[in-house]
């Protein structure tokens, strides 16, 4: 096992299932600001009776923007339906979605800023004036008619700011960001998980695995189940430090925190590159892990603790830690 899976953006089906998910502001933990503001803003919606306004939620994979959206819908006694961007190809896709929703439901949108142009544009009047166009009939008897839908709060999720078109961008009545996770946050979120799952576990060893977790709960979640499945098999009843290191080691997690295709990719820039600066496509290719999970996965917990800087020539090692690395790849003797 060499631990990468621990850091894939998907969730298995098995995950999904057998998961705590928190149902209402208190079990949701950390993201404090955010949370206050969202809990006035649904609980003064439901007062008026009025769906809520459209809500764009930008933060990398994993932080908790679906679990954020299931919360406000059943804090508003609300359906809520899920679903995401690319997967919707066509605009009737996306019409029949909409003319499914019910008064003041939730549309939940992921990776909004992967939906094709032309299913996006079908947004624009459903999102300001709860409309559809839909074509009734077929060849040149086809005639398209605007139909009301119900009133509807649409969520849409991103992990790129910069990739949101301008007239959907500015259709949204409120717009937030999500925070990476502090450790003492993430040790909660795994004791709660923990808890759940029927796992005992010590809060030293839920900090440690907190500690590698990369500030996100997804990653917290995961490595959990995978040092259960260790406590399983060797008959722990708890896992306390001692085993949690134990099984980090096993899951190829160093002292540092960092896995092995995070050492990977940096041994790839010491070595190949004297530190930098190399362009992430040409990393990409030499590691072979493709773009996007180097830049969504990797990139943003190694720039975070200082491993890595992003400059206009693409990505290098800070100039002071080149020396800690170097030592650390090739030994104290290396003449690199
Ligand atoms: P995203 O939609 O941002 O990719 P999810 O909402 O799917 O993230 O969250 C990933 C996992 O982490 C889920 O199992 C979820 O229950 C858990 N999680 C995320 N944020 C929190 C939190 N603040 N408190 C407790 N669990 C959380």
């Amino acid at each position: 096992m060499d631990g990468i899976e621990l850091f894939s953006i998907q969730e298995t089906p098995e995950e999904r299932v057998h998961d705590f998910i928190p149902q209402s502001f208190d079990d949701y933990i950390g993201q404090q600001e955010l949370k206050e503001k969202l809990k006035v803003y649904t609980q003064a919606a439901k007062m008026r009776g009025e769906a809520l306004d459209h809500l764009l939620l930008f933060g990398p994979p994993g932080l908790g923007k679906t679990t954020l959206s299931q919360i406000m819908a059943h804090v508003m006694s609300v359906g809520i339906k899920i679903c995401s961007g690319p997967m919707m190809e066509r605009t009737g896709d996306l019409v029949a979605i909409l003319s499914s929703l019910n008064h003041r439901d939730i549309l939940f949108i992921d990776e909004i800023h992967r939906m094709p142009t032309n299913v996006e544009e079908v947004l624009y009047s459903a999102m300001e004036h709860f409309r559809v166009d839909v074509i009734i009939g077929q060849g040149a008897g086809a005639k398209s008619v605007n139909l009301p839908i119900n009133p509807f709060t649409l969520i849409g999720a991103t992990t790129k700011t910069g990739m949101i078109s301008a007239p959907l961008r500015s259709r949204f009545g409120i717009s937030e960001r999500l925070e990476f996770y502090c450790e003492e946050e993430l040790r909660d979120i795994i004791l709660q998980a923990a808890a759940f799952l029927k796992c005992s576990i010590t809060p030293d060893a839920a900090l440690r695995i907190a500690q590698c977790a990369r500030g996100t709960p997804r990653v917290a979640k995961k490595i959990l189940r995978r040092v259960r499945d260790f406590a399983q098999v060797a008959n722990r009843d708890i896992i306390d430090l001692a085993f949690v290191e134990q099984a980090l080691t096993f899951l190829g997690m160093d002292e540092d925190g960092l896995n092995k295709i995070d050492n990977l990719l940096l041994r790839t820039i010491v070595d190949n590159f004297q530190g930098g600066p190399v362009g992430l496509e040409t990393l990409a290719a030499l590691i072979g892990e493709d773009k996007e999970t180097l830049e969504q996965v990797y990139e943003p917990f190694l720039l975070r603790s200082g491993y890595l800087e992003k400059t206009a020539r693409g990505r290098q090692i800070p100039h002071k830690k080149l020396p800690y690395l170097k030592k650390k790849f090739f030994g104290q003797n290396t003449l690199l």
